[in-house]
């Protein structure tokens, strides 16, 4: 099946009450185990491409060929969106321009009126060629940016002037963030999600920095409007104690244990495993 736009799969998340998934990928090894796992739990799924990601792999072509070639191959009949995260607006258009068949455009660090002014721009763009759109409002911040205790929370109002332009699903910070949340972290903010949504109504709502946020609080989160969940670190997390493992046994150093397809075995089934947990989490299984 070829790349599809997310809209549809997010449509049905929404009325359904469950979640898709999107996974950022890295490499042929990430993309390769989130695509079998989708196809074996018959789920929708979103591949996640950051800009860094992108150009780690060699630029937005190259993903694009690489993963309509593996949904050929791995004859993948689930739905599967390509789908650019935090885009710049030159971004967005270089995914367009390269076979993504969804975008985010992530213009929360821009004033609101500007923002809209170039979500609006990029809407336009995604509807004639049938591509879906994320905006962002209320930035989502990490560990790096040195958010510590709480996200910031989007205004509901700022909410809804977006949800207008027709973007396909919206990110709004409810207190979530990327990366590992601090000790301290107050937990999302359930009032601000209800408000947004009900400002928003049929919106599918997007739940960034889905690493570590309690298994109740995703739940509550879809019962709420969220139909999209970003899972990037605890897919990083997986891959990298399985490789630890691998090598403090000393498994490299055993037979051909050196080969890359040996080596890079444990951390891609640790990948699958956690994207498993997660579908199952999320409520996408059988959903295909
Ligand atoms: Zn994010």
């Amino acid at each position: 099946m070829a790349l599809v736009s997310a809209k549809e799969m997010l449509t049905k998340a929404k009325a359904g009450k469950y979640a898709v998934g999107q996974f950022n990928i890295n490499n042929l090894e990430w993309t390769k185990a989130i695509l079998l796992t989708a196809q074996e739990l018959n789920s929708p799924v979103i591949l996640g491409v950051s800009e860094g990601a992108g150009k780690y792999m060699c630029g937005y072509k190259t993903v694009v060929g690489m993963v309509n070639g593996m949904l050929e191959e791995l004859k993948i009949t689930v739905p599967v969106a390509l789908h650019l995260d935090h885009g710049s607006y030159d971004g967005a258009l270089a995914c367009i321009a390269a076979g993504f068949s969804s975008v985010m455009f992530d213009g929360s660090h821009y004033p609101i009126a500007e923002n809209l002014e170039k979500t609006k721009e990029l809407v336009g763009i995604c509807d004639s060629k049938g591509i879906s759109i994320e905006a962002e409002v209320g930035s989502i911040g990490g560990e790096e940016d040195g958010v510590v205790g709480a996200g910031e929370c989007a205004d509901p109002g700022e909410c809804k002037q977006i949800a207008d332009l027709g973007v396909t699903m919206l990110a709004a910070g409810i207190g979530n963030i990327h990366g590992k949340y601090p000790d301290n972290w107050a937990g999302l903010s359930f009032e601000t999600l209800d408000a947004i949504q009900q400002k928003t109504g049929d919106m599918p709502l997007v739940l960034h920095g889905g690493t570590g946020i309690p298994e109740d609080m995703i739940k509550k989160a879809i019962s709420l409007g969220v139909a999209k969940i970003n899972v990037n670190t605890e897919c990083q997390w997986a891959f990298q104690e399985a490789t630890r493992k691998y090598i403090e046994e000393g498994k490299d150093k055993a037979g051909k244990g050196f080969d890359p397809r040996k080596l890079l075995a444990p951390g891609t089934e640790a990948i699958k495993a956690t994207v498993k947990t997660k579908m199952e989490l999320f409520g996408s299984v059988g959903k295909a």
